[in-house]
């Protein structure tokens, strides 16, 4: 078995509308970043590539890259999951804590599991999301951004 860990954060600005988890949530503003914005998939490729040991997804998919501008995350999360096989490794389990002050997220969370758990090839059990916010306190309280911590445990393909 091996765990790995993944962290990133966006900052929000102007937008009708973020992705999280592959799902696409209203909101007031929108994430700003050189692809979708997807931080919560952005975490988890860096959980994933961590316990694989093979870097991160900045290297991996560079955003100086004009082919990544705009870019669908859930297509970097597939390529994440044909590296993992190409080493023999299948997930065990993700867990992941989205750390945002608005919206709330709680019923996407649903969509969110079955979304990754389809890319990650196991079954809803094996992928949790929670959501908390950050209590007002500095930028994240103040919804400035978006950030997402995430574990994953990989286990031998067989
Ligand atoms: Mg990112």
């Amino acid at each position: 078995m091996r765990i790995g860990h993944g962290f990133d954060v966006h900052a929000l600005g102007p937008g009708d509308h973020i992705i999280l988890g592959g799902v696409r949530i209203p909101h007031d503003r929108g994430l700003l970043a050189h692809s979708d914005g997807d931080v919560l998939i952005h975490a988890l490729c860096d959980a994933l590539l961590g316990a694989a040991g093979l870097g991160d997804i900045g290297q991996l998919f560079p955003d100086t890259d004009a082919e990544h501008a705009g870019r669908n995350s859930g297509e970097f999360l597939d390529e994440v999951m044909v590296r993992l096989a190409k080493q023999q490794l299948a997930v065990g389990n993700v867990d992941a804590t989205i750390i945002a002050q608005q919206p709330k997220l709680e019923k996407f969370i649903p969509q969110m599991r079955s979304k990754l758990a389809q890319r990650l090839q196991v079954t809803v059990g094996a992928v949790n999301v929670k959501a908390t916010t950050h209590e007002k306190i500095g930028a994240l309280g103040r919804g400035e951004g978006i950030a997402v911590h995430a574990v994953a445990l990989l286990v031998a393909r067989h």
